[in-house]
């Protein structure tokens, strides 16, 4: 499980490095604020998913291209998460990252990364998941 500890960083790594959850995804999971950058956007959701709050990645996600409903897969340990690269503009961003988990336990332990070159658009003054394309970085 990721710890929720107030004094542990965030799930997804703190930003600034180590930062907690608190000072980092915590606000914006709690719905005080929007994330600023597409960066901190996808922070968040990757947080989102570590700590299965639906919710947030339901909001942050475009209209045009959500599923009905948002699930966290619940087999999934979210371990850690890299920011590869951050390109764009004030409309239209792209985050690609890599994030790691972990499934199973004991000799049946397995563990891989998602690799995804995320694309955010900026809609009514907010920053908004679109969609995203597996990279092989
Ligand atoms: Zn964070």
């Amino acid at each position: 499980m990721i710890p929720r500890s107030a004094t542990g960083p965030c799930p997804c790594g703190g930003q600034p490095f180590g930062a907690p959850l608190s000072a980092c995804c915590g606000p914006y999971l709690a719905g005080e604020g929007w994330p600023p950058t597409p960066e901190a956007l996808m922070r968040s959701r990757y947080t989102a998913y570590a700590v299965g709050d639906t919710d947030h990645l339901f909001r942050t996600w475009h209209p045009a291209t959500r599923p009905s409903g948002v699930e966290a897969d619940p087999s999934l340990t979210w371990t850690g998460l890299e920011v590869v690269s951050v390109s764009g503009d004030d409309d239209e961003g792209v985050v690609e990252f890599a994030a790691h988990w972990t499934s199973g336990q004991g000799s049946s332990r397995q563990r891989g990364a998602v690799r995804e070159r995320s694309t955010f658009t900026r809609r009514a003054g907010r920053w908004l998941y679109r969609d995203g394309v597996p990279s092989q970085s």
